[in-house]
């Protein structure tokens, strides 16, 4: 769709942290509102570059604008991280094979199990951190679901072999970006054709809003073409508030990821060698930790009913601090311990997080 913005502020050159603030921000001229503004219409007067608002709105413009400059492609926002990888996987053709992670998102899997017990297409699923056998699983595949960190495990997968060999297999590569974000890890320009994201998690990061983006490569007209036709047909179009809340979250992005990242490594450092800990996960950066609590699921449950600051919730990325025990889901994989905690760490005091866990690990 035709961006309605009139953007005059250029992010070449400039550092994400930057961009972040400044992309998709108006214009000038003066008089010009310096905020954003959230507009709420179903149609436009006639003969103007967007005819009705399941095709375009400027608040998505702006967002989009603001994303994309981020990732470095051209942005779709959708009404969910879910209707987002929906998009993405209406590029795989009727009786295609997609390759993705037995790790990948459990909504995602979920899809992906749907379409094949319909006869859509044919699911390979790999062990990600496995590469060669990642990239042995590609051979006439159409598409490659790739995670990284992968949830809740936060095992890293090598992203730049994985993208590679898929461009060289001709496969269409996805990447779900949601753990690392745009500040952490850039797919596009590793390239991979596809960026997908829930917003709800990360780059909204209040804890009140679903929504969700694709990324598409500069040079990807086709996909973006495919995927702006496929929002606009189906529906699945994100609401104009959320849309601009979603905005809002991303002018402080990085300031938010900084503290939580901050908090977390401090709490790894604290959490190392806890006595009612087996193991402590971390990739070494981001705000997601996972914890094995000695005791299995009934320890790792009384932990969650005993913490007073940290929020027992599922979903990450806000403010606050969350923690969940991932089997409580049955979705969830069976390579997942039962005792494991999911730890999405905000940007609380640290000295806060530190006394609510560990008095709740203690007992
Ligand atoms: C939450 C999540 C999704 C789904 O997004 P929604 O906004 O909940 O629809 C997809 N991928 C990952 C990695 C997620 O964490």
């Amino acid at each position: 769709m035709t961006a309605m913005t009139s953007t005059d502020e250029s992010t070449t050159g400039l550092r994400p942290a930057t961009r972040a603030v400044v992309a998709g921000r108006e214009g000038r001229e003066p008089g010009q509102q310096v905020g954003s503004p959230l507009v709420l219409t179903s149609t436009y007067a006639a003969d103007g570059p967007v005819n009705y608002a399941r095709n375009g709105n400027p608040t998505w413009s702006a967002f989009e604008e603001a994303l994309g400059s981020l990732e470095g492609g051209r942005a779709l926002v959708f009404g969910s991280g879910m209707a987002a990888v929906a998009a993405a996987l209406s590029l795989v053709p009727i009786g295609g094979v997609v390759v993705a992670p037995h790790s990948a998102y459990n909504g995602t899997l979920a899809t992906l199990k749907e379409r094949e017990k319909r006869g859509e297409l044919t699911v390979r699923t790999v062990e990600l951190t496995d590469t060669a056998a990642t990239v042995d699983a590609l051979a006439g595949a159409d598409l490659v679901w790739l995670e990284s960190p992968t949830n809740p495990l936060l095992e890293v997968a090598d992203l730049e072999a994985l993208v590679e060999a898929a461009r060289a297999a001709g496969v269409l590569s996805v990447v779900d970006n949601t753990f690392a974000t745009p500040l952490a890890q850039r797919p596009l320009e590793l390239g991979s054709d596809l960026v997908v994201h829930s917003v709800t998690k990360y780059l909204s990061g209040h804890s009140d809003v679903i929504l969700g983006a694709c990324v598409v490569r500069e040079d990807g007209d086709q996909i973006f073409t495919a995927l702006s036709g496929h929002r606009s047909l189906y529906g699945a179009i994100a609401g104009p508030l959320e849309t601009w809340l979603a905005l809002r979250g991303i002018r402080t992005l990085h300031l938010r990821l900084e503290r939580a990242s901050a908090n977390a490594a401090e709490l790894v450092r604290r959490l190392t060698g806890h006595p009612a800990l087996e193991r402590v996960r971390y990739p070494g950066c981001g705000a997601i930790v996972s914890v094995d609590v000695a005791g299995g699921a009934e320890a790792a449950e009384a932990v969650c009913r005993r913490v007073r600051l940290w929020v027992p919730s599922t979903s990450l990325g806000g403010v606050e601090s969350q923690v969940e025990r991932r089997r409580r889901w049955e979705s969830e994989s069976a390579a997942v311990p039962e005792g494991l905690l999911r730890l999405s760490v905000g940007i609380e005091d640290v000295g806060d997080l530190w006394r609510d866990l560990d008095s709740a690990l203690r007992g």
